[in-house]
């Protein structure tokens, strides 16, 4: 490999400058989840720039560039996602949002970069290659399960099929040429839940001719929380937050019904498929106890990131030779965020891990901030990632 990495840092400088313009680019006309019709453009005329086979509008706005090398071989998939979010950028940064209301804050627009980066370095390196290189560009990460949409349109298993996945996730708060990395669970699961509480109405002043459906919601947020704390195992992480609450019209009436929703973030699966019934339990005996009815809908969101401990193993080691000793943190805990890169985990092994781009020059903030800066120059390092890994996995000869 060691021919090869040398290889890498040369053609990963040569792009470095373009890979910075094109994020800018992306910066300033960010585009919100499965309305990137201007980005998906723009990919697509770069890769097809690079003479890379180039499907387009996959679930929408995706796309996908194919690189196939010398030699039949194996087939690894790079991802990058598009969206932006509706943030208001205040970086006050030259070329920030063009698009009010409208905010790359997530990074994606430096994930899009780096990627198209590691494509023209792969395209120089084609000769190199055995077996394929797929670039997926995925739509509607921020909520909308963009990856999903583009596993159901094929891109996992049409021709050539895809064997492993890597993606990189920005961190500005991570010193650059740092990565973050874990085997196993990386990201929670992020599932919601909405629930009515349904009592009587009546008057404030006759509590007994109703059934209060605010005092029985107090009692049911109060024992939901013995989910957490008392009937899933404490070495387990899980969160169950009540996010919304909505009731009543006036300071004299008790009203018929509380609407309340919130999201449950956690990582084992198994605990996952006894979440809802063991909610339901407690929302059943609770409100039973008061007279009271209820409606409740568990609604499963993103899986949990699951880092495959082979594949992840092998970008350590890449990444030890392309960033240099002490660059690459454990980390010792996985992050309740949660990443629909997971479901291209869920069909084949692969690793998703950060990249810390935190500023130089200004205090940094976390993501999906107004204020979400980077340092640009530590992107250099995601496009020598991205390359490596596929290099690696396909087996590349030095
Ligand atoms: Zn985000
Ligand atoms: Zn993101």
């Amino acid at each position: 490999m060691g021919t090869i990495v040398s290889l890498i840092h040369q053609e990963a400088e040569k792009v470095l400058s373009d890979v910075i313009r094109i994020r800018r680019e992306f910066h300033s006309y960010p585009e919100l989840s499965f309305q990137e019709f201007r980005t998906s453009e723009k990919i697509a005329a770069c890769l097809d720039d690079l003479g890379l086979e180039v499907r387009r509008n996959v679930a929408t706005t995706g796309v996908v560039g194919l690189v196939r090398g010398r030699e039949k071989g194996r087939t690894i998939a790079l991802r990058a996602d598009m969206d932006a979010l509706p943030v208001e950028e205040n970086t006050g940064l030259p070329f920030a949002s063009r698009n009010a209301g409208v905010m790359h804050a997530c990074g994606h627009d430096g994930h899009m970069a780096m990627l198209l980066g590691a494509a023209m370095v792969l395209a120089n390196l084609r000769e190199r290659i055995r077996g394929s290189v797929k670039f997926i560009f995925q739509p509607g990460e921020e909520g909308y399960a963009g990856a999903r949409q583009m596993i159901e349109e094929g891109v996992l298993d049409e021709e050539p099929r895809i064997e492993a996945a890597f993606a990189l996730h920005l961190d500005p708060l991570v010193p650059s040429n740092t990565l973050c990395i874990r085997k196993g669970p990386i990201m929670a699961c992020a599932d919601v839940f909405m629930l009515s509480i349904i009592g009587k109405g009546g008057h404030g002043a006759l509590p007994h001719k109703s059934v209060d459906p605010i005092l029985v919601s107090g009692h049911v947020i109060t024992a939901l929380q013995a989910v957490a704390s008392r009937q899933v195992n404490p070495m387990e992480a899980v969160v169950l937050s009540i996010c919304t609450i909505h009731a009543g019209t006036a300071m004299s009436i008790i009203p018929e019904r509380v609407e309340m929703s919130g999201t449950v973030r956690l990582f084992d699966a198994k605990l996952r498929e006894s979440m809802p019934s063991m909610m339901e339990e407690i929302i059943r005996g609770v409100t039973a106890a008061f007279g009271a009815t209820y409606d409740f809908a568990y609604v499963p969101g993103y899986p949990a990131t699951i880092n495959d401990g082979k594949f992840t193993e092998m970008v350590r080691s890449v990444a030890q030779e392309i960033l240099g000793p002490g660059r690459i943190w454990e980390l010792e805990r996985p992050r309740m965020p949660s990443e629909d890169f997971s479901y291209f985990l869920e069909r084949v092994p692969g690793t998703f891990a950060l990249l810390g781009v935190r500023p130089t020059d200004r205090e940094p903030v976390p993501s999906h901030n107004s204020k979400y800066a980077i340092d640009e120059a530590g992107l250099l390092a995601g496009v020598k990632l991205h390359a490596a890994v596929a290099l690696r996995f396909l087996g590349a000869e030095a």
